[in-house]
């Protein structure tokens, strides 16, 4: 689905090596694994309290509901859904939920725990959270998607709450997908009380509750990061090219926004193939072709290459906005690029990341590059809260004041402590936390 957060691309573990090869590669991927090292790291750096570590190096809850759903032939499949509470310090559990076939327990685990971070380096009143059903959405039709939605959304009960637990478009869901929630939610906890409860998930259709801005916020983030990172490092990005990996709401909104500033994408991926055009694509008619066939499958306005081709074309920035783990050992080698902007989560590999910091190309980490979106979902609730609608011009400028805090924050954090970006972000907002429990302490 065009519209959905970010849009799959394969992962590296059901990808055939290229042409010419017959190896298939099989690599399993412990993702949580992965985030609780980025932990230790920054904990080491920043020096935080042991107790604090053990606290946030498991989530708070863990959830798994199996749930029936009656599909259009009639036969009832069993569904397998989750929601992953990490973290609910700084206010509510806050993040998206995922459709996806291969939607993990540990994957969900890591992606909340990365909320955590990234509503305190923002500086949002949120903890982390983050759900998945493990489904392929492509594959159902939309009845059996409203469904499927809406027995989650029961199932899950007072799990999810306006002050407790908010929900978001993720991997495979989109704005449809949290009107229905907050449908369905309204008519089970706000039934008692005969109203909407708007408040129970963001990224809401602007009717039904939703913000102006929200949709675009991820890839303006990511925008608003790359001029920042084009100021600090002398770098024009007028004339400058970029490679985007997924063309969903992340990848598609970051191409259209940087083509404005004369940025031209010359390579595109996503689950159905990847294509070059040197002369740069038109990223507005490609977002209309997503949105029209659901992929950039077909658009004639390329030339079809293999994976390994496409992280080899030379751009100024690699865009990685589809899955986790796409950048590992052999990608990180074959990519020729200045800068890399984290659309997706995780989507570099610690050994693709030694690889590209070695070869001195800067990374703009996920937990900061992609935090827009959650950003604009805290003003949606705050104008839910307060019965507003805010302009986009003012929803804009909030997001661009944010983000740049962020950024320069983070870039500070680096050179003070010698870490890279991503342990400096990381170790912000462990920061901010740590000061919290200390404060508060340990009940009872
Ligand atoms: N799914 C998005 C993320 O990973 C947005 C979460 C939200 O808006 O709560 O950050």
């Amino acid at each position: 689905d065009p519209t959905s957060e970010t849009l799959q691309a394969a992962p590296l573990s059901a990808v055939p090596a290229a042409a010419g090869s017959s190896r298939t590669i099989v690599k399993e991927y412990d993702f949580f694994k992965v985030v609780q090292d980025y932990l230790d790291r920054a904990a080491r750096t920043i020096n935080l309290q042991e107790f604090v570590r053990t606290i946030l190096s498991q989530p708070k809850n863990e959830l798994i509901i199996n749930f029936p759903v009656k599909m259009d032939n009639g036969e009832v499949r069993l569904f397998k859904g989750y929601r992953v509470q990490h973290n609910n310090l700084l206010g509510p559990f806050k993040g998206g939920v995922r459709y996806h076939p291969s939607v993990t327990l540990d994957d969900v685990k890591a992606l909340a725990a990365m909320m955590t971070w990234k509503c305190a380096l923002m500086r949002i009143p949120y903890g982390g959270g983050k759900g998945g059903v493990k489904f392929d959405p492509h594959s159902v039709s939309k009845g059996e998607l409203q469904r499927i939605t809406r027995r989650f959304t029961h199932a899950l009960g007072e799990n999810i709450g306006p002050e407790y637990d908010i929900p978001a478009p993720d991997v495979g869901t989109n704005s449809q997908t949290m009107a229905w929630m907050m449908d369905t939610y309204s008519n089970m906890v706000g039934a008692a009380n005969k109203q909407s409860v708007k408040g129970v998930v963001t990224g809401k259709p602007v009717a039904s509750g939703g913000t102006l801005g929200r949709a675009k916020a991820t890839g303006q983030g990511c925008v608003i990061c790359l001029v920042e990172w084009s100021k600090e490092k002398n770098f024009n990005l007028e004339g400058s090219t970029m490679t985007v990996q997924g063309f969903g709401n992340v990848g598609s909104h970051l191409a259209v926004i940087l083509s404005r500033l004369g940025v031209s994408t010359v390579a595109v991926g996503d689950h159905s193939g990847y294509m070059v055009n040197p002369e740069g694509f038109n990223a507005h008619k490609l977002q209309d072709w997503v949105l029209a066939k659901g992929s950039i499958a077909g658009y004639p306005g390329g030339k079809p290459v293999t994976r390994e081709e496409f992280f080899k074309v030379k751009s100024d920035i690699f865009a990685p906005c589809a899955l986790e783990n796409q950048i590992g050992e052999a990608e990180a080698r074959s990519l020729d690029c200045k800068v890399i902007v984290e659309g997706a989560n995780g989507p570099t590999n610690p050994a693709g990341e030694k690889i590209l910091l070695e070869k001195g190309i800067d990374i703009l980490p996920d937990v900061l590059a992609n935090s827009g979106g959650v950003t604009v979902s805290y003003y949606e609730w705050v104008q839910n809260k307060r019965s507003e609608s805010w302009t986009e011009e003012e929803v804009d400028a909030k997001l661009e004041k944010a983000m740049t805090r962020a950024y320069r924050e983070v870039a500070e954090f680096a050179r003070q402590h010698k870490v890279d970006r991503r342990v400096a972000a990381y170790g912000l907002a462990l920061a901010r936390i740590e000061a919290v429990y200390k404060e508060r302490e340990i009940f009872p």
